[in-house]
């Protein structure tokens, strides 16, 4: 949908508020999905991806 990079977040949740060229939405929270560990957000289509370093509560 989207040819944005990706942004790298380092919880399992990512927050989204559209800033920038889209000119921006009110602020949503992204579970980011368990097994792909990537989201996107519903208003703008940025993707989200988890830092595949990232020590999060979800990860083990
Ligand atoms: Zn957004």
């Amino acid at each position: 949908m989207s040819n944005k990079p990706a942004v790298i977040v380092n919880d399992t949740t990512a927050s989204c508020e559209g800033k920038g060229a889209t000119g921006g939405h009110p602020r949503v929270f992204i579970k980011l999905d368990g097994q792909t560990r990537s989201g996107e957000c519903p208003y703008c289509g940025q993707a989200f991806k988890l830092d595949p370093n990232a020590k999060t509560s979800a990860a083990h």
